[in-house]
Formats: structure tokens, sequence, C-alpha cells
């Protein structure tokens, strides 16, 4: 695979250049990459790896050479590293061959991680704006700065006038501290990189059979028998997941990809399918119409195991190949063929990524998916599931127990019981949290007799909207002021549409405070003169902690280097601000310092008593560890370990892994064994509980409308109750008889969870002593006796087609707000706009209403390339990837260009149906469809046509510099969780430049 595009070529105002005796030769075979292999090797499947001969790095006579495990820091698919460091250089890096996930494959990212750990580009010292100068300044002075002026705007505006956006590249301790962070600040105000990732699957699957996360895992893939994509672009986003793809397919697997662009994925497929961006709903029904049709959905499956498969069908009958066909611009064969396909190979295994999340109905898009698997019977078994890719290294952590706006750590929520099931967790007094949180009179949902709200139990504005949240009038805000202060800590801005908004909002807030290893484009993007600071954080790399996967797996990095320069990890900073502020004591009271350092293996054990909800209990730091030690004994398919210390432990103990860490638990074997394995497959019945079974989570209710909504005839193997079940509670235990198998310390704490669930509670409240469940049950004892019985702690339900709780209950086609065919409005139009939402009005039909499509008639979308990562400044900032991808294009199709009088790479303006203009070169190519463009979203130092590389601090400013894609990229957001859709499905015009 060439993964050098043309015009991958070396400008000489910015190549990189050679550097401390190493070029680029050298660096290669440092890394045990031979030139030329460096980025395909990524794709080769698992029987051509083989370990290179790396050239050994000259050393020092009798120097102490350490090798360190970590995992690569620029996505999700979790790679394993080993790192040689020689007196506290990082000398050597090496893929890790024993690594079930990458079995010694990298990418070109992970491959040249040690750059990243070398970073000559990184913020070096803690510096701030001065009449638009960047000044130095100490750690010291900064703190004291950036804490006096917030706690000015606290007492002018009260705690929800700061946002904080947190890291989906920190590790899962320091994910959760930022959570916890903000909750003794007092507000919801932060949120994270998953709202504009994977928001609308998490609110989407959730919804349909109880957790929102990947169910299977890359490795699975081998057991399938057809893969079909969706939005996903493998080859280029989650590069090595490509080795598991490609020995499913030489296992003889179907490869289906659907997507606007014919991508290099597609390249592999059996099958590819064009459709026009934004009509993902549209095109699942159109191929659930001939499985309905044809009679191949799994009856036996839906009768015992879903619910709401009626109402599918009578919303799909209207979707007839002709009108399928008319709205999504496939021909109607093609989705015969891929029915058809899916029908013969099972099980298969559906994939997705944020060509399928970014729409203004993403969450309709994912509950299609879903019920297309339920319907052909697929989840729940090896091969089969829902295997959605995510993006960055800890973006699935940071989504389960991280900075999330409507949710505290586990997705408990923002209830009053949730907050005093957290407060319970951190031994501090509910009353407390209370004192710190702002009241308001404009909760429109509020039940209050008088009106008044907390805005502790009110969702904080969503990442894609903080702008908003500076910009809009404070009267239709459901809070007492703007934003006024912005803390962003890990987070690229430029993934967020709306850059001109932005770029408003920055240059109005009071403080801006950006604590990053690199300076990102929001450094340099504004014309603020003053009142912004430059705070340098350590890389992955240089601190020690957990990550999640996408398969849900920990895996535990070691701490490779010290930390560059004057960087500090982004726990101490939040230590140093909360000292600052006068809330260190309470947010630190169970976490030992140790060097100015909080403890990563402190905050894990505290993540472990308290994420009950999501099965982050048994995963202690020292099962890591474990793990990370005897990595080779995992079985490279079924992830679990064969023999050794781990033995039928499944790698990384993907959650949910319940209980607690030293839990006993009977196995069939007759084996006494000390923690549960973790779950490798969501919803498998055909393997006990106790070893990782699972089935579907009974999420909402038992009943409805008179119909059951427990599963019916369908249990865990091994389960005492054959049939479905509600959710674990003390009462139910009690109803079963089987409180008599906790222990007098499970009851005694299950006793004291009852007596703290309210002020008017007592110990001896039956009520509230019943009412203690798997989730906040602090002793484990729930769970583990529901286990011990073969039942699953979250109960045994359908998983449901209808979310009645969502605008569209049954999903439906919409068309994009920007649509390019007004045509169809009248049949597919978007909702009514709404007043309130995320303490935000949302215009949905304002826009829609009015034509677009006359003035921008190209439909604009964006997506990854190989060579970089999210917003991009690490990526482009590191001197080898640079040299592989110099400049940022917009791939048009040949017959528009020719429309246009344009040449490939023709400097052209692609102005956003918003009027926002960014300058950029051609890339004509049938890569993408007639009437479509798409741009990689990772470049920014550009803003409308101007460099701003006199902006960066000295010495920082990345190597590669470029438009961001999404300064012309336009409004829309998901209904139910405010992802935005500009980037995948908006307008756009382009002209010569
Ligand atoms: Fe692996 Fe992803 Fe890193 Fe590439 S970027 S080496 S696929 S973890």
């Amino acid at each position: 695979m060439q993964l050098i595009r043309k015009h991958a070529r070396v400008d000489s105002a910015s190549a990189p250049a050679t550097v401390a005796g190493m070029n680029r030769r050298s660096f290669l075979k440092r890394s045990g990459l031979a030139a030329g292999g460096i980025a395909a090797i990524g794709t080769l499947p698992g029987g051509m790896m083989r370990r290179a001969n790396a050239q050994e790095a000259p050393q020092a006579k009798d120097a102490k050479v350490e090798t360190k495990h970590t995992i690569c820091t620029h996505c999700a698919v979790g790679c394993a590293v080993i790192a040689k460091v020689q007196n506290g250089v990082w000398i050597e890096q090496e893929p890790d061959f024993d690594s079930p996930i990458n079995l010694g494959a990298h990418c070109a990212k992970g491959a040249a991680l040690r750059e990243h750990g070398q970073g000559d580009k990184r913020i070096k010292y803690p510096m701030k704006l001065v009449d638009g100068k960047w000044k130095r300044l100490s750690w010291d002075q900064a703190i004291n700065e950036i804490g006096d002026k917030l706690l000015k705007i606290r007492e002018e505006s009260g705690p929800d006038a700061l946002f904080y956006g947190g890291s989906s590249k920190g590790s899962d301790e320091s994910s959760y501290l930022q959570r916890k962070w903000v909750s003794f600040w007092g507000t919801n105000n932060c949120d994270h990189q998953a709202r504009i990732c994977h928001s609308t699957t998490v609110a989407g699957v959730a919804n349909t059979w109880g957790y929102g996360a990947m169910t299977n895992s890359f490795n699975d893939l081998h057991r399938s028998k057809c893969m079909f994509f969706i939005g996903s672009n493998a080859a280029e986003a989650h590069p090595v997941a490509m080795q598991h793809i490609l020995r499913a397919k030489e296992n003889g697997s179907k490869m289906i990809v659907c997507d606007p662009r014919r991508t290099r994925t597609a390249a592999h497929a059996d099958q590819y399918i064009r459709f026009r961006p934004g009509t993902d709903v549209a095109l699942i029904w159109g191929i659930l119409w001939h499985i309905f049709e044809n009679g191949w959905e799994d009856k036996e499956y839906i009768r015992q195991r879903v619910y709401g498969m009626d109402e599918v069908r009578k919303v799909v009958a209207k979707y007839t190949p002709d009108e399928v066909e008319k709205i999504t611009g496939t021909p109607k064969d093609e989705l015969y063929q891929a029915a058809k396909t899916m029908n013969e190979n099972r099980p298969g295994s559906i994939i997705w990524c944020m060509g399928a999340t970014h729409h203004h109905i993403g969450n309709n898009n994912t509950r299609a998916y879903c019920i297309l698997q339920l319907a052909l019977g697929n989840v729940g078994k090896p091969g089969g599931g829902a295997n959605i890719f995510r993006g960055h290294d800890n973006v699935q952590g940071a989504t389960d127990i991280g900075p999330q706006s409507q949710s505290l750590p586990g997705y408990y929520g923002l209830s009053e019981g949730a907050w005093r099931h957290w407060a319970r967790v951190w031994d501090v007094p509910y009353d407390w949290f209370v004192k710190r949180f702002d009241q308001t009179k404009k909760y429109p949902d509020s039940t209050a007799p008088d009106g008044v709200a907390y805005t502790m139990n009110q969702p904080g504005f969503p990442i894609s909207r903080w702008m908003d949240a500076v910009l809009e009038d404070p009267a239709n805000l459901s809070q007492r002021t703007n934003v006024r202060a912005v803390l962003f800590q890990g987070h690229a801005v430029n993934s967020q549409t709306r850059g001109p908004d932005i770029k408003k909002a920055l240059e109005k807030i009071d403080l801006l405070v950006i604590s990053d290893p690199y300076p990102t484009h929001m450094a340099v993007m504004s014309d603020r003169k003053g009142d912004t600071y430059l705070l340098p954080n350590a890389t992955q790399l240089e601190t020690s902690g957990s990550a999640v996967a996408s398969n849900r797996a920990m895996q535990w990095r070691e701490q490779v280097i010290e930390p560059l320069f004057e960087s500090k990890p982004d726990t101490e900073v939040m230590y140093l601000l909360a000292k600052k502020l006068g809330f260190a004591d309470e947010l630190f009271k169970h976490i030992e310092i140790k060097g100015g350092v909080p403890v990563a293996e402190d905050i894990l054990r505290e993540i472990n008593r308290g994420a009950w909800s999501v099965g982050y209990s048994g995963q202690s730091p020292e099962r890591l560890k474990l793990q990370m030690a005897n990595r080779r004994t995992f079985n490279t398919t079924t992830l679990r370990a064969e023999g050794g210390p781990c033995d039928g432990e499944y790698y990384g103990l993907p959650w949910p892994c319940w209980g607690s860490p030293d839990m006993e638990q009977t196995w069939p074997d007759g084996k006494v064994r000390k923690g549960h394995p973790g779950t490798h497959i969501l919803y498998r019945e055909d393997i006990p509980v106790v070893m990782g079974g699972l089935c579907f989570r009974a999420r909402f209710g038992t009943e409805r409308d008179g119909v059951n909504l427990l599963a019916e005839d369908s249990w865990v193997k091994g389960s005492e109750i054959k049939d479905g079940y509600p959710e674990f509670t003390y009462g139910m235990l009690r109803k079963l008889g089987w409180d008599k198998d906790l222990t007098d310390t499970e009851t005694a704490s299950i006793r004291s969870v009852a007596a703290s669930d309210s002020d008017s509670a007592t110990v001896d409240d039956p009520k509230k002593l019943d009412g203690v469940n798997w989730k906040t049950d602090l002793s484990g004892g729930i769970q583990r006796v529901a286990i011990k019985h073969g039942c699953a702690p979250f109960g045994n339900a359908k998983a449901r087609c209808v979310v009645w709780t969502f605008p569209d209950p049954v999903p439906i086609h919409r068309e994009p707000i920007y649509t390019p065919r007004p045509d169809l409005l009248p049949a597919y139009r978007t909702y009514d706009d709404i007043t309130a939402v995320y303490r935000l009005p949302t215009r949905f039909w304002s826009i829609q209403k009015d034509d677009h499509a006359t003035k921008y008639p190209l439909i604009y979308s964006s997506g990854r390339l190989v060579e970089y990562e999210g917003g991009g400044a690490e990526t482009r900032s590191n001197r080898w990837l640079a040299e592989l991808q110099q400049q940022m294009f917009v791939e048009i199709n040949p017959a528009d260009a020719n429309d246009r009088g344009l040449s490939d790479q023709q400097w052209v303006w692609l102005e956003g149906a918003e009027g926002a203009r960014i300058k950029i070169r051609t890339m004509v190519t049938e890569r993408v469809g007639r009437g479509v463009v798409w741009c990689p979203f990772h470049f920014g130092g550009w803003f409308e046509g101007k460099d701003l590389l006199d902006k960066y601090p000295e010495g920082t400013a990345p190597y590669v510099r470029g438009e961001s894609s999404n300064t012309a990229a336009t409004y829309g957001y998901d209904i139910v969780t405010q992802m935005q859709e500009g980037t995948k499905a908006t307008l756009c015009q382009i002209t010569a430049a």
C-alpha cells in the first residue's frame, strides 16, 4: 500500500532537517523498521509480520539501558511499544511482538513515537501573552495569576463562568481527575473530544442494549464471516486494525465497505457501496428492507432478545428500493447484494466510525446499525457485534470515567443519587458539593416548587458549542452568565466546526489557559493580546497510568522518560491549581501526592471503588501490570490467557470487569479464581458471567404498554434464573433469599449506603435498604452474589429497537441541515428549533428552510490521514511524520474540477455555506464522487488564507501548518448529544484562488 501521497513532497521552507546526528534513515533503523516499510507494515497480515533486525544504537560503555513498556499515544488501537532508555534518554524503540493487539506492527505514527518523546517543538516553560507577545514566567507565577483570575471570575459570575475542556489523550487517571476537579470547583461545564467523536454512538448504542461501546474487538474480527464497514476508513484511521481485518479476509470473511469516498479501506472490499453523505439511515433501511422482504431476519433471536422490531418493520416498509435510491444515490441492486451477502455469511460484524456519527441525526444512524445487527441475530457472538472503532488513544476511558458534561464518572448522570454516590466514594459530605454550585431559575425543566434549581443537576455545555456558551445572549442560557474563562487541557480546538465563531469567542473571554505539550491551533488563531497562558504539559510517555483501547481493554503505561523541559504531568497541574483555589485537601483526600505528583495507582484504586456501573471496579493497577508483564500468554484471537499467572483472563480486563479485584468465584472447571476476567464480547450468552458471559442490560424498565421488556427463554449459561430478570438490588437478593450469601461486612456497607442516600434516611429504612443496587453498593457484594448464582448484575432484558425517550423513537432519515437536496425536504425535513438543551438554544429548521445549495452546490466532508492525528499539533510537529505529508488539500472529482476550470494542485478558496473561507490546494481524484469534496481535518496554523507562523512562541511552530478544514465547516448538532454535523455533511463552493 502506498501511503505517501503525490502531494507529500518536502517543501523546502518547512523541511525537517537532520538533527542531533541522526537522519531519517538512521532513525528508521533504530525504530526497528526499514525505510519504506514504515507505513506499510501496519497493514500486513499477521502471518507476514517479521521481527526486523534493528541496528543497535551506539551506547556508552557499561551504560545501563532500561526497557520500558508503553502504549502508542496516537489512536485507540492500543499498540504496545518497547522503549530503551539510557541515562534518562530514550534511545531506541521497537514495536512489541508480544502484544496480542499489534503483534509487532506499527503504523507511521507509532513508529515515530520516540520523536514525540523528544519534542523540540514542545512548549518548554509556562508563558503568557503580554501586549500580543509571549513572555516566559515561572510555574508559581503562572498558577498564582491564573488562580487569582479564576477566583475573581467566580466571585463576579459564579462557578459556571468556567469551561474546562478535558482530554481524550490523557490516562484514565488524568481524565477521571479532570471530571473530579470540575465537580469540586462547582460546575458541570466540562467535556472532551468524545462529544465530537462518538457521543452519538454512546447515546444510540447504550439506549439500544445497555452499554455504549464496541461490543467485540479487533482480534475477534478473525472469526467474522462478513465485515460491514460504514463511515470507517480503518486503513488510515486505525492502521494496525487492518492486520486483523486482513486476517479475517484470509479466513474467508466477506468485506463490504459503504462510504461516500472510495477509501484505502474500500480498496480491500469485496463490495464497495458509494452513497451520499448524511443518508445512512436510508441506506441501512434499504438493506433491512431486503432482509425483511426475503425473511432473512433471525426470528427466534428477535423473539427472545429484541423489543420493538415490529415497529421497525413498519418504518422500513416505506424505504423501498426506489425510495432509497432516490435518497442515497446508490443503485438499488447494490443494496440487495449487500443484504444477501450478510444473510449468507453469519455471524457478521458491523464497523463504524465518525463518518457515521457526525450528523445531526447521528443517534438515529447508530441505532439503525444496531437494529440491522439485531435483525440478523449478530450481537453477542464471536465474530459478530458492533465494532465501533474509537479515535484517540484513551477516548474510551475518558468517555467512561472522564470529563463529560452530562454525567459524573461511570455514566452515573447528575441526579442527587449520583452525587451522593460519588460523595461517598470521595469521602466528602454531599452538602459540601451543594454549596460549591450555583443556583438558577433559568433551568427550563426545573421541578422545584420555587423554580430554583442547582446547576449541579443540569448537563453543562458540550465541547462542540463552548463558543456559544461565550457568545450567546445570556438571556437564552440556562445558567446565570456566559462563560468567561476557558481552560483547555489536551484538546485541539480545530477539531470543532465554525472557526470564525471560535475566534470571536476566544477574543471575548476574560481568561484563556492552554495546558498542553504543544501550542495548539487555539494558541494562535485569535487576536488576543493578554490574559492568555500556555502551560507545558508532559506527554503520556513522561507519565504512567492506564489507557483504554477501543475494545474496552485497559493497558498500563510505564513512564518512559522524565518530563522534558519544565513540563509537568496534567495531574500535577490540576493539583497545583486546586491548591491555589482552596480545594486540594478534599480533592486528594485519598490520593497520595508523591514529589508533587498525584499517584496514578491511588487514582485508579479510587476509580475501582466508585465506577461499579460500567465494571471499572476489577482492574486494579496490580492486575493490569501483571497482564502487561505476561502479555505473550494471551491467545491472539480469543484474547484469553492460556496458562500462566493470568490464566483465563481476557487481555486488558475489558469492562465490565465485575466486582472488586479480589472477588473470589468458583469457575465451571472447579477452580477458585480471584478477580473477574473481564468481558471480551458483550452480551455473549454461551459462557457463564464468571467467565465473561453476559446478556442485554435491563435498563429501560420491565414492561411497556403491556409488553415484556425482559428477555424471554434466554439467559446466560449457568444462570440459576432461567428467564429475564431486572437489575440486582438488595431487595431482589432478599426476595430470592440470596442476601444470606452476603458477608457481614458487605451487609454493613450496604446499610451504610442506604443511610447516607438522603438526609432523612435511617439505617433501618427498608425502602432505602432494598433500593441499594449493583451500581451503588460500595462493597461489591451485590455483584459478587449475583455472579455466584450465574446472573448478570445489571439484569437480563431485551435490546430495544424503539427508544421512546428520543425525538425519533424508531430511526428515520432526515436531510442534513445544509442539504444539497431541498426537493427532499417535504418528506425528510429536520426538527424544529429547540430553546434549551445542554443550557443552549439549538437551531434546526430555521437554517434548513433556506436554500443554501444554489450558492454552495458541493457537499463538503472531511476525515483522517494515516500520517496525522486529531488536531495535528503533535503529529505535525513530528519531523518524521511531517516529511510524509506536507500540505493541506481538498479532494475534488475531475468533473467538478473541470466545471470550475481547476487543475491538480492548484490553489483554491473553499468557501463554507456560512461564508468562512480556507485557502488550500486541489487534489483532483475520482476517489470522491461528483458533487462531493473531502479534506483532511488535522491541519492548523493558518486562518482564512493567512499563515499564523509569527503568532507561535519562538521555536514551537509545527513543521507543517495549513488551514483547518473546520474553519469552513458549518452549524448543525445532533438533537440528543450535540454532536457536530458540519465535519461530514455540509455544503461549500470552490473557486480558483
Ligand atoms: Fe497502532 Fe494506532 Fe499507534 Fe498506529 S497510531 S501504531 S495503529 S496505536
